[in-house]
């Protein structure tokens, strides 16, 4: 099967050095010593980047395995949670929550605009007895990027854990774990990162370990059991055996995000100027603010079925855009210009070839849309 170009919001486009790195002959992960030490510097390189001493693992499981993992090691029978919401994914932790007994209390926003801090603020003045919150980082459906770096340092002001999906931006945003106060931040391999589907990378922060200690009650799962996870090192010991080939292809893009110091700052410009081209062609973008450098939402103009359009991209220009789900089905369109998405040759054409989409559909764009990007995207290769 030929892949189109995949201009989604995750899984990203996958560099040839991480093919290659994944056919690598494989060793017994669990009993050759090396690869803990392999395991070890992959994590370490992964907390580099993630700004943070905390601890981090890597999961074998999609993204979700993380955001399930955090809920059921943290979560007792009657804990009351905040979930802040203001997206698919941020109410969705809800059902993780509710899953392992605990108690939610949603602080909801407004679906177009990030998390308002003062209100969140006030909110938390008047009820701040929560064991912890979780809170969407990037909210993939919509774009939606919520100011985590103000939300974490007030969530542990009032003593509350906080719980971060940053699967759709780590990596592509900026994330300082440490100075943001972040107990669990969870990402995953296929988006940023830009290494296939498989992987949930988690960082883990003492004070999130000594509360999975300090529970009544076991954890209630074995796969989603952080804590069994604490000392593999010293023990030298996995809980399953570790997916090898998807670890090995992992450190390879781990290592290409290292050697690039200019990644977020090309995700930004790439971000803006997509934002900046959409508007100037008359379509619209679905967010009022919070505008994520790794992921637009653009609205669907009236009478053009989201489906045929992007059928039609594939059929003709070979991309593959996204739709979304949920509330956003049929509503918006989705550019992934995340990971190895965010080159402006590929985000060009791929605005190419959504203008000449759109035109098929008898939709007529005020500008041309690669070269509005191009001129604005700062000179980068
Ligand atoms: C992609 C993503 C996940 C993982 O979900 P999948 O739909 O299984 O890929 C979790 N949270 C966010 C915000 C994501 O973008």
């Amino acid at each position: 099967m030929e892949a189109p170009y995949i201009m989604t919001p995750g899984p990203t486009e996958v560099r040839d050095n991480v093919r290659f790195a994944r056919s690598e002959r494989c060793t017994n992960p669990d009993l050759d010593i090396q690869f803990y030490d392999f395991y070890k510097e992959t994590c370490e390189d992964i907390a580099k980047f993630l700004n943070t001493k905390n601890q981090v693992r890597i999961l074998s499981g999609e993204g979700i395995l993380g955001l399930e993992a955090a809920c059921a090691s943290l979560t007792e029978e009657g804990d009351r949670v905040l979930v802040i919401d203001n997206g698919i994914y941020g109410e969705g932790f809800a059902d993780f929550v509710k899953l392992y007994d605990g108690e939610v209390v949603f602080f909801k926003g407004n679906r177009k605009r990030e998390i308002d801090v003062d209100e969140l603020k006030k909110f938390l003045d008047k009820d701040s007895n929560f064991k912890y919150a979780t809170v969407v980082h990037c909210d993939t459906p919509s774009g939606m990027l919520n100011n985590i770096s103000k939300i974490c340092p007030m969530l542990k002001e009032k003593g509350i854990l906080t719980v971060v999906d940053s699967v759709s931006a780590m990596g592509g945003e900026k994330l300082e774990v440490d100075n943001w106060n972040i107990d669990i931040v969870v990402g995953g391999s296929q988006k940023c990162i830009s290494a296939p589907p498989g992987l949930t990378i988690i960082s883990i922060s003492q004070e999130a370990f000594e509360a999975m200690k300090d529970r009544k009650k076991p954890i209630k799962s074995f796969y989603c059991n952080l804590l069994i996870w604490e000392n593999y090192y010293e023990e030298k010991w996995f809980p399953y055996t570790p997916p090898i080939s998807d670890i090995v292809g992992l450190k390879a893009a781990v290592d290409n995000i290292l050697k690039d110091k200019d990644i977020l700052k090309r995700h930004r410009e790439i971000g803006k100027s997509v934002r900046i081209a959409v508007k100037e062609a008359g379509l619209n973008l679905y967010n009022e603010n919070g505008y994520s450098n790794t992921v637009t939402a653009i609205e669907v103009p009236e009478g053009i079925d989201e489906s045929k359009l992007r059928k039609y991209m594939v059929d003709n220009f070979n991309v593959l855009i996204a739709g979304s789900f949920g509330y956003l089905q049929g509503r918006v369109v989705r550019i992934g210009h995340m990971g190895e998405n965010a080159k402006k040759d590929m985000v060009s054409y791929t605005l190419y070839s959504l203008q000449k989409s759109l035109e098929n559909f008898q939709f007529y764009c005020h500008c041309d849309m690669a070269n509005c990007f191009l001129k604005n995207v700062e000179s980068f290769k």
